[in-house]
């Protein structure tokens, strides 16, 4: 062998090195494969098929989530899973828990199947579903993914019950291939919730964007209106950020005997509605605005987001202050998107205004936590009520949406009606996802205000964020010529503090109010009202409490636990606040030109 021909042989001996260094590391690239069936639906069991090919090691841990973004509660998913098991080959290898949702895999390096059934019966907008008529998923409660592997892109194959022809799901596609779709990592498959079955898609364009609903379940809604008021709704909300930053969007919606909520996804959304709402005026204002809610979710919250929430991490609890913000402001807009689309009218924007603060100052728990602690409090608090919540507790979507309203004014006011918190939001959006891709801090949050605001909000934030001192309503208002007024001022009712429902054809206290007469007389929750004034009652007697003075006193006969007793109530003057919102009849210059920029922004 001349020496040119050992040179040539041995350039020739590298470049093939190369080449199969390459073709072995571009087979070993880690691959993810999932296979959903359901051959049994009336059995309520998913069936998952895995198929994990190209990671190295001695094992594989799979994760399953144990909550759902958007719904802050510890759901324990993993709790439906049964009939793991894991194949390499045709050899069965051994899988064992490491904890309460992770399996670990002896994979000894090879690609492996891993298999297992999911028991879905809980027909939640933040859970699973499987029975003879539809299948629902959430990712989270459904599919597992190899542990720090998150950020690796999967393909999932959907085969639906025999004689079930549609999949409904936020996924992209997988062209030429039925029912198959691409998930670019897992985040964006467990934020892609699947319905399964003979559901109506309706559709609709909005900025150039195909809007599908898949329509679950008989109800009474009108194809054509239903999807043009839809419209309306997410051409309203698209113009506050100037951009839709998504090339598709889906509504899944379960009309059910009685139902209502939403949870918000990347480019989707799971809505539950009662399949009569439709027919009224009221039902069917409140479905839209549950739309516009959700729907406002796509910027607020899904993009534009606090620190800590997104990436996730789905084996525990993730906190923030501020979902005052994220879900606050978005009960703000979804009425002033509503107000703003013509779907509701000056008269119920107004009255939806006063509820709102009538609402949040007669919650007594709204003297007891801020918007800030409600917000961190929520795995313990939002989703676990009890009789004494009405007490220590209040919600961060209402007192949220008051403070999404305030700060509103308050920009308008700094501005001259020039800016709102249209404004702020859309530059919060700019800075924080689109340039920066991250959450944003509490201080951050704040200083995207302040920038509208043009001075120092330290003051609002400590009074009525992080504290929780009453704003004076009429000063904000006054901004666009609304006034505020008590019609309860200057009555003089008594009122029980309690209330009363029917348990098992008995009148029985379920809540007792701090601080009512109830409360007061030691009246207690669970407690069986027998007699008044020495006569048999059988209903709420709440009833009858207008009949009474402030002052008297009621001989209450009552069972606490199957003994008899006598609790003495005196009635203390009813409290309670009943605001009602008015435009000022002569409005300025300034409040007119505030008001418009509000509700009807150019
Ligand atoms: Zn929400």
């Amino acid at each position: 062998m001349c020496m040119q021909r050992i040179i040539h042989s041995w350039a020739w001996g590298v470049l093939l090195l190369l080449a199969v260094a390459l073709s072995s590391s571009a087979s070993a690239a880690p691959t993810i494969t999932y296979r959903l069936s359901m051959p049994e639906p009336h059995t309520h069991y998913f069936e998952v098929e895995m198929r994990l090919q190209g990671f190295r090691g001695k094992h594989l841990d799979l994760t399953m989530p144990v909550w759902t973004p958007g719904s802050y509660l510890i759901r324990e998913f993993p709790r439906n899973v049964e009939a793991f098991e894991a194949q390499a080959g045709n050899r069965q290898v051994s899988a064992s828990k490491l904890d309460k949702n992770t399996w670990r895999v002896a994979t000894g390096g090879k690609d492996v199947t891993v298999t297992y059934k999911v028991y879905a019966f809980e027909l939640t907008v933040r859970t699973s579903f499987l029975d003879a008529s539809h299948g629902y998923l959430n990712g989270t409660s459904v599919f597992m993914y190899p542990e720090g592997h998150k950020d690796l892109p999967s393909t999932l194959t959907v085969v639906p019950f025999q004689g079930w022809s549609k999949v409904s799901t936020g996924l992209p596609p997988v062209p030429g291939q039925p029912f198959t779709y691409r998930a670019a990592n897992y985040d964006v498959l467990a934020d892609s919730p699947i319905e399964i079955g003979n559901h109506e898609i309706l559709s609709f364009e909005s900025n150039g964007v195909k809007h599908e609903v898949a329509m679950y379940g008989d109800a009474n809604y009108d194809p054509a209106r239903l999807t043009a008021d839809m419209k309306r709704v997410t051409d309203e909300s698209t113009k506050i950020f100037g951009e839709l930053p998504v090339d598709y969007y889906l509504f899944i919606v379960h009309n059910l005997p009685a139902g209502g909520g939403g949870l918000e996804h990347l480019n989707s959304t799971t809505l539950q509605a009662t399949r009569t709402a439709y027919g009224t005026e009221r039902g069917y204002q409140g479905f839209l605005t549950l739309v516009a809610h959700e729907y406002f979710h796509l910027w607020n919250v899904k993009r534009l987001r606090p620190a800590g929430l997104g990436p996730f991490d789905y084996n525990q609890e993730v906190y923030t202050n501020l979902l005052w913000v994220s879900e606050g402001f978005t009960s703000y807009y979804a009425d002033l998107i509503m107000r703003r689309a013509g779907l509701l009218s000056e008269r119920e924007h107004l009255d939806k205004i006063a509820s709102s603060i009538t609402s949040v100052e007669n919650t007594p728990g709204n003297k007891v936590v801020s918007a800030a602690e409600s917000s961190f409090n929520t795995w313990i608090k939002q989703y676990r009520p009890d009789e004494n919540s009405y007490n220590t507790h209040l919600s961060y979507y209402s007192k949220g949406a008051l403070l999404g309203m305030l700060l509103d004014l308050e920009i308008l006011k700094a501005t001259n009606g020039t800016k709102s918190l249209d404004d702020a939001l859309k530059a919060l959006y700019d800075e924080y996802y689109k340039k920066k891709d991250r959450g944003y801090t509490d201080r951050e949050f704040q200083q995207g205000i302040e920038k509208f605001t043009g001075r120092s909000m330290e003051d609002f934030f400590r009074r009525y964020v992080y504290g929780k001192e009453t704003p004076d309503y009429n000063a904000f208002l006054s901004t666009v010529g609304i006034r505020l007024t008590d019609v309860n001022a200057g009555t003089n009712q008594p009122l029980l503090g309690a209330a009363i429902s029917t348990a098992s054809g008995k009148p029985v206290v379920s809540i007792v109010t701090r601080n009512g007469s109830a409360w007061q007389a030691g009246l207690n929750v669970n407690d069986e009202i027998i007699a008044v004034n020495g006569y048999r009652v059988s209903e709420d007697i709440n009833r009858s409490i207008p009949a009474y003075a402030v002052g008297d006193v009621l001989e209450l006969v009552i069972s606490r636990s199957g003994q008899l007793m006598v609790i003495p109530v005196k009635l203390l003057k009813d409290q309670t606040l009943k605001y009602r919102a008015e435009l000022v009849p002569s409005p300025t210059e300034a409040q007119r030109k505030a008001y418009q920029k509000w509700t009807n922004p150019k």
